[in-house]
């Protein structure tokens, strides 16, 4: 059974008490993946794996997260033959680049942005990432367990039902996987648990935030700050996801 591989590091997910048990996964699959491409492996230094990277390149958020990470000479590597597939990759756009006749109609109209080659590619490049894509294979495999979780185990069903909910972006996620995974029945009792789990949670954050504000005014300086002092962060990641618990990716 494939959904059992994943039983595990799901239920620890979901046991730690994160805003967001996708957020926690993800943290922890991109520190993995960080230190294959940059760790004490040097997997950087294999030709067969830069070509992998070559090929896929990075994402603008996960460039930021290499840097980050802080292995210079690593990140050289990566860049340096990088640059040698796009300059090539570039140098044959713009051979084929032909600049299409606008017509007068085209210029008063935003749709015809879409259809520049060199702007495709563009595109295209900045939507493949080597990072995403590995993490993209193992997201799908987190929705099938949990789901599969959802259906089979009561206990996996009632910590859900009593932990802290998801963050935003992962929720919707989650909703949309749904579709495909649960009967109409199902989805009754999915969506029974999960908006009124969503809400409550979303409020605890606004309530936390909201008292955050509140110690600053001076009169409450000698208050307890309750559950507000990581507020920010929490409150953050909350709406989005993804935010780094404790700063950014280092070496493990
Ligand atoms: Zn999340
Ligand atoms: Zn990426």
């Amino acid at each position: 059974m494939k959904e059992q591989l994943y039983t595990i590091p799901l239920n620890d997910a979901v046991n730690a008490g994160d805003e967001c048990p996708f957020c926690f996964i993800e943290r922890n699959v991109e520190q993995d993946l960080l230190d294959f491409v940059l760790g004490s492996g040097s997997s950087y230094m294999e030709a067969d794996i830069r070509e992998m990277t070559d090929k896929a390149g990075f994402c603008r958020q996960h460039f930021q997260k290499m840097f980050d990470y802080g292995n210079t000479l690593g990140n050289a590597w990566i860049l340096k033959t990088h640059y040698q597939k796009i300059i090539s990759e570039m140098k044959n756009e713009f051979s084929h680049f032909r600049p299409g006749k606008s017509s007068f109609k085209d210029k008063f109209r935003k749709a015809a942005e879409g259809g520049n080659a060199i702007g495709m590619w563009v595109k295209e490049k900045e939507n493949s990432c080597y990072i995403c894509s590995h993490f993209a294979d193992t997201y799908t495999r987190y929705m099938d367990t949990f789901f599969y979780l959802w259906k089979q185990d009561e206990e996996f069903r009632k910590k859900i039902e009593n932990g802290k909910g998801f963050c935003l972006h992962h929720f919707g996620d989650l909703c949309e996987a749904s579709d495909s995974r649960l009967s109409n029945s199902e989805k009754d009792s999915f969506y029974h648990t999960m908006f009124p789990l969503m809400e409550n949670n979303m409020a605890r954050l606004a309530e936390d935030v909201a008292w955050m504000v509140e110690k600053f005014d001076y009169r409450n300086k000698d208050a307890d700050w309750k559950n507000s002092r990581d507020a920010i962060q929490r409150g953050m990641q909350k709406l989005k996801g993804g935010y780094p618990a404790d700063g950014p990716y280092k070496p493990k």
